[in-house]
């Protein structure tokens, strides 16, 4: 299996050149040069297998430079740190499906693609003798999950830049109270976006990107997409009967998320829709339900892993909507540049609507669903999940079976739960034991050079 960029200015590079180039040398994003399919008997004979094992048959077809038995240890090991023997249990509540995702370390999703992209960065650098600098921005869950995913990892540096003030309590303990030396926090004076634009600003420059082995970690590297495709067949199996199709609600901020389910979908998995729900930031609700994609500001909102306007992973998604065209998607994206907006033909535009349909869900009825929610059912949704469960409840009206996406334990986003129910959430043995903690970060103005001279002097 190779791997091409979305903007086709390099050659076709192998599974673990992926994993180590994250962006794409030529500001692209990596896909597979081929969708590998499988067949309906297929999916029906994983009914009994264990997540590894399923995690095992979905991700070997797409790497084909790593021995079966090294692959199945690095997953094996990468699962064995949650919490619930399941690793992503199903639970039914009140009619929908909830896909528990948030049993790892850091009680939120991206736990499941962090833990097996921390393994695969220490095995491919312990094969080949060489060091890595990750440098990744995070609104709050990335940068924990990737913190927790490469601490003390022997050659990975990691540098997290999060937006000063703007995650929540128990996602800044999170990151800053990891001492190991070789994890360093950056606390930008900024919003996300911010944080983003230094991270690809300093991804762009080749220069510097050789000298300091930098890697990514945030969902542009296509191992992160890859793990979380393993969850939307693992979810089908739990939930439906043989053919039978299903509806997939994804609360959605880079577009990573759901661009797995897109994937899990095109390998023949019987998807009847995805739900692309957004909290006030619905940049993609805008373009989905009116097909205008023209970039606005951050607003802070309930659900703050999903503020974000420009989703980095859309990219993937407009090559495949663009029938494989590079040099369009290379147009689209220096109109966006230009104009702050992209243009799409109605033939596009009906695709993304066969493709998606979205739903944008405010504070209030977030907090409405969450009360509800937990009035009817006694389950506690943290904000992000009930963002999606609302678009769910808005936009299916039939019996298809819904799946919603759990991505963070309440307890991660206690305040929003505690207005929305008046009861305190109970707290998880992995959030009270960051109480009191010591913590290390530094602070910084949302300013390139500041942070790539930090780099440097403490790289060497
Ligand atoms: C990151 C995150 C999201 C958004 O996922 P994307 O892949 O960025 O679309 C949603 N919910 C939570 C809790 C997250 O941490």
């Amino acid at each position: 299996m190779r791997y091409l960029s979305t903007r086709g200015g390099i050659a076709p590079v192998r599974f673990k050149d992926a994993v180590m180039m994250g962006l794409a040398d030529d500001g692209g994003l990596l896909l597979p040069e081929s969708i590998p399919a499988f067949s309906a008997a297929e999916l029906e004979s994983w009914r009994t297998l264990t997540y590894p094992q399923l995690a095992f048959k979905i991700i070997s077809r797409f790497v084909d430079d790593i021995p079966a038995t090294d692959l199945q240890a690095l997953i094996d090991r990468s699962y064995a740190t949650f919490s619930h023997p399941e690793v992503t249990p199903v639970v039914q509540k009140d009619g929908v499906y909830i896909l528990e995702l948030f049993h790892g370390v850091t009680l939120a999703f991206k736990d499941v693609a962090l833990q097996f992209l921390g393994n695969l960065f220490e095995y491919i650098l312990h094969e080949r003798h060489e060091r890595l600098t990750i440098v990744g921005a995070t609104s709050g869950d990335t940068g924990s999950a990737a913190i927790h995913g490469v601490r003390g990892k022997a050659g990975i540096s990691i540098f997290i830049l999060h937006p000063h003030g703007k995650t929540s309590p128990v996602q800044a303990l999170q990151m800053t109270s990891v001492l190991d030396e070789n994890v360093h926090n950056i606390a930008v004076d900024g919003t996300f976006d911010d944080c983003q634009d230094i991270v690809k600003g300093l991804m762009g420059d080749l220069e510097f990107k050789q000298k300091y082995s930098l890697g990514a970690v945030n969902s542009i590297n296509w191992a992160r997409v890859l793990a979380q495709v393993v969850y939307y067949i693992y979810a089908w199996l739990r939930v439906a009967e043989q053919g039978r199709k299903v509806v997939f609600s994804v609360p959605t901020g880079n577009f990573g998320d759901i661009f797995a389910g897109y994937m899990a979908q095109q390998m023949g998995l019987p998807v009847e829709k995805l739900l692309l729900a957004t909290n006030e930031n619905n940049i993609l609700t805008r373009f989905i339900n009116q097909g205008d994609y023209s970039v606005g500001t951050v607003v802070q909102t309930l659900s703050p892993s999903m503020d974000i306007q420009v989703a980095s992973n859309f990219e993937r998604y407009l090559f495949y909507l663009f029938k494989q065209d590079a040099a369009r998607v290379s147009a689209a994206f220096a109109q966006l540049k230009a104009e702050g907006k992209i243009s799409f033909s109605q033939q596009e535009l009906q695709q993304v609507r066969q493709d998606f349909r979205s739903a944008s869900v405010d504070r209030q009825a977030t907090l409405e669903t969450i009360r509800q929610f937990k009035h009817d059912t006694g389950y506690l949704l943290d904000p992000h999940t009930a963002v999606g469960v609302r678009a769910a409840q808005e936009l299916v009206t039939d019996d298809t079976p819904v799946v919603c996406l759990a991505t963070a334990h309440p307890a991660k986003f206690g305040e929003a739960v505690v207005e929305a129910t008046g009861d305190a959430v109970p707290v998880p043995p992995a959030i009270a034991q960051l109480e009191g903690l010591p913590t290390r970060c530094v602070r910084m103005q949302a300013d390139a050079g500041q942070v790539r001279a930090f780099i440097i002097l403490t790289v060497g």
